[in-house]
């Protein structure tokens, strides 16, 4: 039995196969099904090839145009995993090619982030469609799927590109200078792309410090073994894994190695240094926190949200200004408010 994903452009649908070419199906190939069984699964359709069902090639000629003008216009904001055959007019606000494995094959994809007047998207390319950020265009054809929680645009080579003009849309530089929400918010919200929040630092939760990782996969390393490569000389990285609070809520962020380095002002080798001269890392641990508690940071970044509540993948930490008129004013508020 062979099993997957069945696209013609307007829709993208789970398939079974019984009995299948024995020489198997490569991803990409165009075919032609008579007699295919279609049933309902959680309010999605599925296709069954059974032994009724006659499969040959044919060509990607035969396929629907799938820009055409009865597939209805979305904003960012209606999309919702699953969700497909749509038409979606939006700016780049950035993009990046990555490299990826998939079963043996190394594989480059283009992840980045579009945006319209309602919000914004993870993107998720399988194919090279030359996008360029700041850059407006029209998709058809792409589907909707939930990564990590949110929903993410995944565009393949079925999916059709368009440049347009785009004076309706966003600048890519007003979404990321966006003034900051409240957590509480962006809690409801479930994450978000370009979520910006500010708050203080209010704990720190492990792992933070200096951690060890694997040097193929970068998952932190615990006693020499990775979970996925198992025993590996693990490589030093400094990270910290901030608690923010903001009075609505609080959320943890990631911050990478060179914005540990900048906020705490401590560099890796000056913590190895460190380690040699008093053998206990939940002392570094300890130091860490002491220079960061209490700061008030402003944070942007993609959020996701599991049961542990948002988690910031930042693109900037910047210490915030405290705005001395601005805080008096929510005391007294605050005072007078009987709270
Ligand atoms: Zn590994």
């Amino acid at each position: 039995m062979l099993s997957g994903l069945l696209s013609d452009g307007t829709a993208t649908v789970r398939f079974t196969w019984w009995d299948p070419p024995r020489e198997g199906v490569e991803r990409g190939v165009v075919l032609r099904a008579v007699g295919a069984e279609v049933r309902e699964y959680r309010g999605r359709a599925e296709v069954t090839f059974s032994w009724k069902t006659r499969v040959g090639p044919a060509s990607p000629a035969e396929l629907p145009r799938v820009d055409g003008e009865e597939i209805p216009f979305r904003t960012i904001q209606e999309l919702k995993p699953a969700e497909e055959g749509f038409r979606l007019e939006v700016r780049v606000v950035r993009i990046a090619p990555k490299t990826v494995t998939v079963g043996t094959e190394r594989r480059v994809m283009h992840e980045g982030l579009l945006a319209d007047r309602t919000g914004a998207i993870a993107l998720s390319a399988w194919s090279d469609f030359g996008l360029v950020s700041g850059e407006a265009i029209r998709i058809a054809g792409g589907y909707v799927r939930a990564f990590r929680g949110r929903p993410q645009l995944v565009l393949d080579e079925r999916s059709s590109v368009v440049r347009i003009e785009g004076t309706d849309l966003p600048d890519p530089a007003q979404l990321l200078r966006a003034p900051p929400r409240s957590i509480a918010d962006v809690e409801d919200d479930g994450g978000g792309e370009a979520v910006a929040v500010e708050g203080i630092v209010v704990g720190l939760l492990p792992p933070s410090g200096l951690v060890y990782r694997c040097p193929t996969c970068h998952r932190s390393v615990r006693s020499g073994i990775c979970r996925v490569h198992g025993q590996v000389e693990g490589q030093a990285d400094l990270r910290a894994r901030i608690v923010l609070d903001d009075g609505t809520g609080a959320l943890t962020v990631n911050a990478s190695r060179a914005d540990t380095e900048r906020l705490w002002g401590v560099t890796l080798e000056q913590a190895h240094e460190r380690l040699r001269n008093q053998p206990d890392p939940s002392l570094l641990e300890e130091q860490m926190l002491e220079s960061l508690l209490g700061r008030r940071l402003r944070v942007r970044g993609q959020g996701t949200k599991d049961d542990f509540g948002v988690t910031l993948t930042p693109e900037s930490i910047e210490p915030a200004e405290i705005d001395l008129d601005a805080a008096a004013e929510e005391l007294l508020a605050r005072l007078g408010g009987g709270g």
